[in-house]
Protein backbone atom coordinates (compact mmCIF):
# COMPACT_ATOMS: atom_id res chain seq x y z
CA UNK A 1 0.00 0.00 0.00
CA UNK A 2 2.65 2.46 0.82
CA UNK A 3 4.33 1.57 -2.54
CA UNK A 4 1.35 2.10 -4.07
CA UNK A 5 0.62 5.72 -2.91
CA UNK A 6 4.06 6.50 -3.79
CA UNK A 7 3.28 5.21 -7.35
CA UNK A 8 -0.02 7.23 -7.76
CA UNK A 9 1.29 10.02 -5.69
CA UNK A 10 3.49 10.15 -8.98
CA UNK A 11 0.97 9.58 -11.76
CA UNK A 12 -1.61 12.23 -10.35
CA UNK A 13 1.36 14.56 -10.49
CA UNK A 14 2.22 13.55 -14.07
CA UNK A 15 -1.56 13.84 -15.13
CA UNK A 16 -3.19 16.32 -17.29
CA UNK A 17 -6.78 15.73 -17.34
CA UNK A 18 -7.37 13.89 -14.28
CA UNK A 19 -10.69 13.37 -12.73
CA UNK A 20 -12.72 12.15 -9.97
CA UNK A 21 -15.89 10.03 -9.27
CA UNK A 22 -17.12 10.22 -6.34
CA UNK A 23 -20.09 8.45 -4.73
CA UNK A 24 -21.92 8.33 -1.07
CA UNK A 25 -18.50 7.16 0.56
CA UNK A 26 -17.12 10.62 0.42
CA UNK A 27 -19.57 12.10 2.42
CA UNK A 28 -19.62 9.69 5.23
CA UNK A 29 -17.04 11.54 7.51
CA UNK A 30 -19.23 14.03 7.37
CA UNK A 31 -22.26 12.41 9.28
CA UNK A 32 -24.05 11.15 6.22
CA UNK A 33 -24.45 7.59 6.08
CA UNK A 34 -24.55 6.02 2.40
CA UNK A 35 -28.05 4.36 1.19
CA UNK A 36 -26.89 0.71 2.18
CA UNK A 37 -25.71 -1.69 5.00
CA UNK A 38 -26.59 -1.40 8.47
CA UNK A 39 -26.59 1.13 8.69
CA UNK A 40 -27.37 2.74 5.61
CA UNK A 41 -30.62 4.88 4.90
CA UNK A 42 -32.37 2.16 3.90
CA UNK A 43 -32.44 0.20 7.23
CA UNK A 44 -34.23 3.20 8.38
CA UNK A 45 -36.41 4.54 5.64
CA UNK A 46 -38.73 2.89 2.95
CA UNK A 47 -36.85 3.65 -0.62
CA UNK A 48 -40.41 3.93 -2.01
CA UNK A 49 -40.49 8.24 -0.63
CA UNK A 50 -38.35 8.45 -3.54
CA UNK A 51 -39.97 7.27 -6.32
CA UNK A 52 -41.16 9.10 -8.72
CA UNK A 53 -44.86 7.93 -9.32
CA UNK A 54 -45.39 7.55 -5.20
CA UNK A 55 -43.99 11.26 -4.46
CA UNK A 56 -46.63 12.51 -6.96
CA UNK A 57 -49.42 10.42 -5.87
CA UNK A 58 -48.62 10.86 -2.15
CA UNK A 59 -46.59 14.22 -1.95
CA UNK A 60 -46.99 14.77 1.67
CA UNK A 61 -45.83 10.91 3.13
CA UNK A 62 -43.34 11.41 0.34
CA UNK A 63 -42.45 14.44 1.99
CA UNK A 64 -41.84 14.06 5.43
CA UNK A 65 -39.10 11.39 4.75
CA UNK A 66 -37.26 13.62 2.57
CA UNK A 67 -37.55 16.22 5.26
CA UNK A 68 -36.23 14.19 7.58
CA UNK A 69 -33.17 13.14 5.52
CA UNK A 70 -32.58 15.92 3.66
CA UNK A 71 -33.45 19.01 5.04
CA UNK A 72 -33.36 18.42 8.71
CA UNK A 73 -30.31 16.06 8.41
CA UNK A 74 -27.82 16.52 5.08
CA UNK A 75 -28.45 20.21 5.41
CA UNK A 76 -26.71 20.33 8.69
CA UNK A 77 -23.86 18.39 7.46
CA UNK A 78 -20.18 20.18 6.40
CA UNK A 79 -17.75 18.79 4.13
CA UNK A 80 -14.62 16.95 5.30
CA UNK A 81 -10.98 17.07 4.31
CA UNK A 82 -11.43 14.60 1.38
CA UNK A 83 -13.97 17.20 -0.56
CA UNK A 84 -11.32 19.91 0.19
CA UNK A 85 -8.80 18.26 -0.86
CA UNK A 86 -10.37 17.39 -4.02
CA UNK A 87 -11.44 21.49 -4.49
CA UNK A 88 -7.76 22.26 -3.42
CA UNK A 89 -6.55 19.80 -6.39
CA UNK A 90 -8.87 21.91 -8.82
CA UNK A 91 -7.76 25.18 -7.77
CA UNK A 92 -4.32 24.30 -8.26
CA UNK A 93 -5.01 22.41 -11.92
CA UNK A 94 -4.44 18.75 -10.77
CA UNK A 95 -8.18 18.30 -10.91
CA UNK A 96 -10.52 18.67 -14.59
CA UNK A 97 -13.71 17.99 -12.77
CA UNK A 98 -15.34 15.95 -10.39
CA UNK A 99 -18.72 13.40 -11.37
CA UNK A 100 -20.18 12.97 -8.45
CA UNK A 101 -23.47 10.91 -7.96
CA UNK A 102 -23.84 12.40 -4.74
CA UNK A 103 -26.66 14.96 -4.22
CA UNK A 104 -25.86 16.54 -0.83
CA UNK A 105 -24.06 19.80 -2.15
CA UNK A 106 -21.07 19.07 -0.10
CA UNK A 107 -18.26 19.14 -3.16
CA UNK A 108 -19.89 22.89 -3.90
CA UNK A 109 -19.88 23.77 -0.50
CA UNK A 110 -15.79 22.99 -0.01
CA UNK A 111 -15.13 25.49 -2.93
CA UNK A 112 -15.16 23.40 -6.00
CA UNK A 113 -15.91 24.68 -8.82
CA UNK A 114 -16.41 21.29 -11.95
CA UNK A 115 -19.27 18.77 -11.07
CA UNK A 116 -21.23 16.88 -12.95
CA UNK A 117 -24.21 16.63 -10.56
CA UNK A 118 -25.13 13.29 -11.93
CA UNK A 119 -28.34 12.78 -9.85
CA UNK A 120 -28.94 16.09 -9.20
CA UNK A 121 -28.78 18.43 -6.02
CA UNK A 122 -30.97 17.86 -2.77
CA UNK A 123 -29.92 21.68 -2.02
CA UNK A 124 -32.25 22.71 -4.79
CA UNK A 125 -36.26 22.23 -4.99
CA UNK A 126 -37.75 22.58 -8.22
CA UNK A 127 -41.55 23.25 -9.20
CA UNK A 128 -42.96 20.85 -11.58
CA UNK A 129 -44.87 23.28 -13.49
CA UNK A 130 -42.98 26.56 -13.65
CA UNK A 131 -39.79 24.92 -13.44
CA UNK A 132 -38.42 27.84 -11.36
CA UNK A 133 -36.17 26.31 -8.67
CA UNK A 134 -35.84 27.27 -5.15
CA UNK A 135 -33.30 26.93 -2.29
CA UNK A 136 -34.94 25.33 0.10
CA UNK A 137 -34.00 28.42 2.91
CA UNK A 138 -36.29 30.16 0.94
CA UNK A 139 -39.65 27.87 1.13
CA UNK A 140 -41.44 27.03 4.44
CA UNK A 141 -40.70 23.44 4.67
CA UNK A 142 -43.37 23.03 8.33
CA UNK A 143 -46.14 22.76 6.05
CA UNK A 144 -45.78 19.74 4.01
CA UNK A 145 -45.71 19.33 1.19
CA UNK A 146 -44.11 22.67 0.21
CA UNK A 147 -46.06 24.49 -2.75
CA UNK A 148 -44.78 26.53 -5.73
CA UNK A 149 -45.25 30.14 -4.31
CA UNK A 150 -45.79 31.04 -8.51
CA UNK A 151 -48.57 28.66 -8.92
CA UNK A 152 -49.25 26.22 -5.80
CA UNK A 153 -48.08 23.11 -7.44
CA UNK A 154 -45.73 20.77 -5.33
CA UNK A 155 -42.29 21.41 -5.38
CA UNK A 156 -39.97 18.15 -5.99
CA UNK A 157 -36.26 18.16 -4.72
CA UNK A 158 -34.41 18.49 -7.55
CA UNK A 159 -32.47 15.41 -7.39
CA UNK A 160 -33.44 12.01 -9.44
CA UNK A 161 -35.78 9.85 -8.03
CA UNK A 162 -36.26 6.28 -8.76
CA UNK A 163 -38.02 6.02 -12.10
CA UNK A 164 -36.85 9.06 -13.38
CA UNK A 165 -33.78 10.09 -16.15
CA UNK A 166 -30.47 11.44 -15.47
CA UNK A 167 -30.24 15.20 -16.49
CA UNK A 168 -28.92 15.04 -20.05
CA UNK A 169 -26.29 17.98 -19.76
CA UNK A 170 -24.88 16.39 -16.49
CA UNK A 171 -24.83 12.86 -18.42
CA UNK A 172 -22.78 14.69 -21.47
CA UNK A 173 -20.60 16.42 -19.59
CA UNK A 174 -19.69 13.40 -17.38
CA UNK A 175 -19.45 11.14 -20.64
CA UNK A 176 -17.11 14.00 -22.38
CA UNK A 177 -14.67 14.67 -19.40
CA UNK A 178 -14.71 10.48 -19.00
CA UNK A 179 -13.50 9.85 -21.97
CA UNK A 180 -10.62 12.27 -22.22
CA UNK A 181 -9.57 11.49 -18.86
CA UNK A 182 -5.67 10.10 -18.37
CA UNK A 183 -6.44 9.41 -14.55
CA UNK A 184 -9.74 8.42 -12.45
CA UNK A 185 -10.04 8.32 -9.57
CA UNK A 186 -13.40 6.50 -8.09
CA UNK A 187 -13.68 7.63 -4.38
CA UNK A 188 -16.40 5.93 -2.19
CA UNK A 189 -18.90 4.14 -4.30
CA UNK A 190 -19.93 0.50 -4.54
CA UNK A 191 -20.76 0.98 -8.75
CA UNK A 192 -23.67 -0.17 -8.35
CA UNK A 193 -25.96 2.06 -9.43
CA UNK A 194 -26.31 2.30 -13.39
CA UNK A 195 -25.39 4.22 -15.21
CA UNK A 196 -23.60 6.43 -13.08
CA UNK A 197 -21.21 3.77 -12.32
CA UNK A 198 -20.40 3.46 -16.66
CA UNK A 199 -17.95 6.70 -16.01
CA UNK A 200 -15.50 4.83 -14.83
CA UNK A 201 -15.23 2.49 -17.38
CA UNK A 202 -16.06 4.82 -20.11
CA UNK A 203 -12.75 6.54 -18.89
CA UNK A 204 -10.93 3.19 -18.22
CA UNK A 205 -11.75 2.28 -22.35
CA UNK A 206 -10.10 5.24 -23.41
CA UNK A 207 -6.89 4.67 -21.85
CA UNK A 208 -7.54 6.31 -18.20
CA UNK A 209 -5.69 4.84 -15.05
CA UNK A 210 -8.44 3.91 -12.73
CA UNK A 211 -7.28 4.61 -8.87
CA UNK A 212 -9.77 3.65 -6.56
CA UNK A 213 -9.80 5.03 -2.57
CA UNK A 214 -12.39 2.77 -0.90
CA UNK A 215 -12.64 1.60 2.61
CA UNK A 216 -13.93 -1.79 0.76
CA UNK A 217 -13.72 -3.82 -2.26
CA UNK A 218 -16.56 -2.60 -4.67
CA UNK A 219 -17.13 -3.45 -8.47
CA UNK A 220 -14.64 -2.38 -9.74
CA UNK A 221 -11.78 -3.30 -7.50
CA UNK A 222 -11.43 -6.78 -9.30
CA UNK A 223 -12.75 -5.52 -12.89
CA UNK A 224 -10.77 -2.12 -13.87
CA UNK A 225 -9.03 -0.57 -10.68
CA UNK A 226 -5.01 -0.27 -11.31
CA UNK A 227 -4.52 1.25 -8.07
CA UNK A 228 -6.60 0.19 -4.96
CA UNK A 229 -6.10 1.98 -1.71
CA UNK A 230 -7.82 1.29 1.13
CA UNK A 231 -9.02 3.60 3.37
CA UNK A 232 -11.17 6.28 4.39
CA UNK A 233 -11.45 8.86 1.61
CA UNK A 234 -10.08 11.89 3.83
CA UNK A 235 -7.06 9.69 5.10
CA UNK A 236 -6.00 7.98 1.77
CA UNK A 237 -6.26 11.66 0.43
CA UNK A 238 -4.65 13.29 2.85
CA UNK A 239 -2.04 10.89 2.32
CA UNK A 240 -1.57 11.12 -1.12
CA UNK A 241 -1.73 15.17 -0.96
CA UNK A 242 1.53 14.96 1.96
CA UNK A 243 3.24 13.68 -0.47
CA UNK A 244 2.58 15.80 -3.50
CA UNK A 245 3.35 18.74 -1.59
CA UNK A 246 6.73 17.74 -0.85
CA UNK A 247 7.38 16.82 -4.46
CA UNK A 248 5.99 19.89 -5.59
P1 LIG B 1 -23.34 3.35 -1.66
O1 LIG B 1 -24.14 3.73 -0.48
O2 LIG B 1 -23.84 2.27 -2.51
O3 LIG B 1 -21.83 2.98 -1.25
C1 LIG B 1 -21.00 3.75 -0.48
C2 LIG B 1 -19.55 3.31 -0.69
O4 LIG B 1 -18.68 4.12 0.11
C3 LIG B 1 -19.24 1.85 -0.31
O5 LIG B 1 -18.48 1.25 -1.34
C4 LIG B 1 -18.42 1.98 0.98
O6 LIG B 1 -17.50 0.91 1.15
C5 LIG B 1 -17.72 3.29 0.76
N1 LIG B 1 -17.30 4.01 1.97
C6 LIG B 1 -17.93 4.10 3.16
N2 LIG B 1 -17.27 4.92 3.99
C7 LIG B 1 -16.20 5.39 3.31
C8 LIG B 1 -15.16 6.29 3.61
N3 LIG B 1 -15.07 6.91 4.79
N4 LIG B 1 -14.23 6.55 2.66
C9 LIG B 1 -14.28 5.92 1.44
N5 LIG B 1 -15.26 5.06 1.10
C10 LIG B 1 -16.21 4.80 2.01
O7 LIG B 1 -23.16 4.69 -2.45
P2 LIG B 1 -22.99 4.99 -3.98
O8 LIG B 1 -22.27 3.88 -4.65
O9 LIG B 1 -22.46 6.36 -4.05
O10 LIG B 1 -24.45 4.97 -4.62
C11 LIG B 1 -25.60 5.14 -3.96
C12 LIG B 1 -26.55 6.17 -4.50
O11 LIG B 1 -26.96 6.81 -3.34
C13 LIG B 1 -26.04 7.24 -5.39
O12 LIG B 1 -26.88 7.25 -6.46
C14 LIG B 1 -26.20 8.55 -4.60
O13 LIG B 1 -26.95 9.47 -5.38
C15 LIG B 1 -27.00 8.22 -3.43
N6 LIG B 1 -26.56 8.71 -2.09
C16 LIG B 1 -26.02 9.94 -1.96
C17 LIG B 1 -25.62 10.36 -0.72
C18 LIG B 1 -25.00 11.74 -0.60
O14 LIG B 1 -25.34 12.62 -1.39
N7 LIG B 1 -24.10 11.93 0.35
C19 LIG B 1 -25.77 9.56 0.42
C20 LIG B 1 -26.38 8.30 0.24
C21 LIG B 1 -26.76 7.89 -1.02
Amino acid sequence: MKNDLQKVAELILNSESMIAFTGAGVSVESGIPPFRGPNGLWSKYDPKCLDLDFFYAEPEESWKAIKSIFYDFFGKAKYNKAHEILARWEEKGKLKSIVTQNIDNLHQEAGSKNIFEFHGNSQKLICAACEQVFLPKEIDLAKLPPLCPNDKSVLKPDFVFFGEGIPENAYRKSLLAAQSADVVLIIGTTGEVYPAASIPIEAKRNGATVVEINTEKSNYTDSITDFFLQGKASEILGELEEIIIVKV
